[in-house]
């Protein structure tokens, strides 16, 4: 980036430039961010771009290796640690919205387990890869289950945790492969909420389809973009969470990228409903517009995109009373693609 462009980018007069990783046509603009909720001291905008024709987005300029490294030094980032305890829902009101939107739930489970294998046809002992495993919590339950396991994780911290847990896990990722690898392929490689971190989307399924037996089979799932909860929730959305997540999926378009890795699609599942009304995503994303609201005031040179309303018990019933009955692309948080190499 020119310096021009720099203090242009830095007053958020101007929206960048950019070309869908996709099709390679312009991308055009879709919302700005004052900053990182997680930093509440970063006033920086990023601006999140749009395809219309592929229905991807993509942050862009994408961030320099400090601001990624910067980026996920946060110290709740959940690689770190051991999984948490859900939190127990509060109120009379959050159990009857819950209960409610547990009825409509109709989705897949949200972890990967041995049968959501098994419905696709994929068994123990078959070889497995968890590309960004992090501290390797699918790899354990697929090991117990009798698969052959390995994970690709690029945080270190949470390399040492999965190796020291007895797991085998190398560092690396989609777009830089470990060399220790390089000559394996797998029956099965999962990609679980990862793909939307990469800097190159396209290049890292290209890289694991290389990774793949034929008739090997790939699991990726992402946040689901196409959904109402995003609509509603605006920049304010828990699972958009930039600059981590780079690349903004929508069914479509994440079949697309599979597509275009030569693999050809085996399915298209959706998870993540009734938590969307769980007590604890309607505060984290009360928390996380709180902070943006302080960003953006902080930084009123910087054009963001208005917030949306806050989240609330009222704002999630009218969500769940909008979602009820809606098509899987509307309702699910994510979206789970099924694709294999031929
Ligand atoms: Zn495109």
């Amino acid at each position: 980036m020119s310096q021009l462009e720099a203090a242009a980018d830095a007053l958020g007069v101007e929206m960048p430039a950019a070309d869908c990783f996709l099709c390679r046509r312009p991308l055009t603009a879709w919302l700005t961010l004052p900053g990182d909720w997680r930093k509440p001291r970063s006033v920086r905008p990023w601006h999140l771009l749009w395809c219309d024709s592929c229905s991807f987005g993509a942050v862009a300029p994408r961030p320099s290796p400090e601001e990624l490294a910067a980026a996920y030094a946060v110290d709740d980032y959940y690689t770190h640690h051991a999984p948490q305890a859900v939190a127990a829902v509060r109120s009379l009101a959050d159990r009857l919205r819950v209960k409610l939107a547990w009825y409509a739930d109709l989705g897949v489970e949200a972890e990967l387990a041995p049968w959501s294998l098994a419905r696709h046809g994929v068994r123990a002992p078959a070889s497995l890869c968890d590309v960004g495993c992090g501290n390797g919590g699918t790899l354990r339950t697929m090991a117990a289950a009798g698969f052959q396991v390995v994970g690709i994780e690029p945080d270190g911290d949470a390399c040492r945790t999965a190796n020291a847990a007895g797991l085998h896990v190398v560092e690396g990722s989609a777009e830089n492969w470990p060399a220790a690898l390089s000559d394996r392929t797998f029956d099965v490689v999962t990609m679980m909420h990862v793909l939307e971190h990469t800097m190159d989307p396209v290049a890292a399924v290209a890289r694991i389809a290389d990774a793949l037996r034929p008739g090997g089979t790939f699991f990726v799932e992402t946040p689901n973009n196409a959904c109402r909860g995003l609509r509603e929730a605006g920049i304010a959305w828990r699972w958009l969470d930039a600059p981590r997540h780079l690349n903004f999926f929508t069914p479509a378009s994440l079949q697309a990228v599979c597509t275009q890795a030569g693999l050809e699609i085996a399915a298209v599942e959706y998870t993540g409903y009734a938590r969307q009304f769980q007590h604890d995503w309607l505060s984290d994303e009360q928390e996380i517009h709180r902070r943006l609201k302080q960003l953006a005031a902080g930084a009123s040179q910087i054009k963001s995109t208005p917030l949306r309303p806050r989240n609330s018990a009222w704002r999630a019933m009218s969500l769940l009373r909008q979602t009820w009955n809606a098509s899987p692309a509307e309702k699910y948080d994510s979206v789970r693609v099924i694709a294999r190499k031929r």
